[in-house]
């Protein structure tokens, strides 16, 4: 056939993270022993509790249409949830529920832009960012960050960056693929910029509940009148409860964006799924738990992760406070030999890892960051181990 497709659909590019970890399973299933770093997600199951409650949504018929932007239940939930533990203040017509935090940034952009605006991204940046901008019909912009200021933007680059076709500046914190958190004065700079040069922000808080150390997640809309005003905060479920196949994500905004966003999402998915929205509630409003219990395996792992790391010969990268992922930068393989071929590229070693080492990692050209790579540490220790071991043991054989 000669008729043209989609240049929108053809411009996106599929998800390498996907692919990666689709590879390494792929090996498994062949038997081999694989450590797959690729992970994008809790290796725990689901909390109990959460599981009970959407049992019991299902035998309780809590299984039709939910009003589009979600039950004002859940809403409520989240209300409280924003209040008491980001000190925001969202009522639950504010709130739009989602099919998780990517459906979330979707409705976001579909709502914010037209064609031709830019949307400011600092690199290293969660690769889907630009696609969905992309897909919204924005100009992603990216203002490359550096491992001096701990791969976060500055309000000088941010203001820099602005011209008069800024609408947005993506925000996430804790960032994937980084593990950084902004401080209060950093996101303080960076709130000034956007209210004196007048564009919104996505605040992503997607890992907010996985923050380790002495400092706290902060959240940008929460630091006064003016930048609440222009913050759209999105969240989900997915990271803190070990909940990413249920798809629940949401946002607070603005009544007049919320109201957008909810007719948008009306045409295009009705409802999220009604089943994991009660399973959210309890997620949210029952016992704590099993979330520190994660918290805490999640912190052991990032040490222990930390200080391999760091003792590498060839490998560089800066303490994770917050997500489950090591930012390594690889640029010093570069240029070193194995068996005789020279490696050139971080995705050329990635290949021979998996190849040679049945080790998956996650090269970061596509988060803006070629010469780094992605370790995840949503696995277990003893496998984080023995994949450390392995990587040890490449770097040994280089020449
Ligand atoms: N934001 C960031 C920074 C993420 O890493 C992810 C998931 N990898 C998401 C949003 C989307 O999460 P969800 O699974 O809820 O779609």
């Amino acid at each position: 056939m000669s008729l043209e497709l989609s240049k929108k659909a053809a411009a996106v590019k599929p998800s390498s993270t996907l692919a990666i970890t689709a590879k390494a399973k792929e090996l498994k299933a062949q038997g081999k022993d694989v450590v797959g770093f690729g992970a994008g997600e809790p290796d725990f199951n689901t909390p109990e509790n959460i599981c009970e409650a959407a049992i019991k949504a299902i035998k309780d018929g809590f299984t039709k249409y939910t009003p589009a932007s979600g039950t004002n239940e859940l809403k409520a939930a989240i209300s409280k949830k924003f209040k008491e533990f980001n000190g925001l203040d969202y009522d639950t017509d504010q709130i739009v529920i989602s099919n998780g935090g990517k459906h979330s940034l979707t409705n976001i952009f579909t709502a914010l832009i037209n064609p031709g605006d830019e949307v400011i991204i600092p690199a290293p940046f969660w690769l889907s960012y630009p696609e969905i901008v992309k897909l919204a019909g924005g100009v992603p912009v990216i203002v490359t960050t550096t491992k001096e200021q701990n791969f976060k933007l500055t309000a000088e680059d941010l203001a820099a960056a602005v011209t008069d076709k800024t609408k947005a500046l993506v925000l996430n914190t804790p960032n994937n693929p980084t593990g950084m958190l902004y401080t209060e004065e950093e996101l303080r700079a960076i709130a000034k910029v956007a209210v004196e040069k007048d564009f919104y922000v996505v605040a992503d808080e997607m890992y907010e509940m996985l923050v380790y150390g002495e400092q706290k997640h902060i959240s940008i809309a929460s630091l006064g009148k003016d930048i609440y005003d222009r913050t759209i905060t999105c969240s989900g479920l997915a990271k803190s409860y070990a909940m990413t196949g249920w798809r629940i994500g949401y946002t607070g905004s603005s009544k007049e964006i919320a109201k957008m966003m909810g007719s948008v999402q009306s045409h295009q998915t009705s409802n999220p799924n009604s089943i994991a929205q009660k399973a959210a509630v309890e997620a949210l409003t029952g016992p704590q738990d099993s979330v520190e219990k994660m918290h805490a395996e999640f912190d052991k792992r990032r040490k222990y992760m930390y200080k391999r790391i760091c003792e590498m010969d060839l490998l560089d990268t800066l303490e994770p406070m917050g997500a489950f992922y090591v930012f390594v930068d690889g640029s010093a393989v570069l240029g070193k030999s194995y068996k005789g071929t020279k490696i050139e590229s971080v995705p050329q070693m990635a290949d021979i890892l998996i190849n040679e080492y049945n080790t998956a990692i996650v090269p970061c050209a596509d988060f803006g960051f070629p010469d780094c790579f992605r370790l995840s540490y949503a696995i277990s220790i003893e496998q984080i181990e023995k994949g450390l071991d392995r990587i040890e043991k490449f770097i040994g054989e280089l020449a």
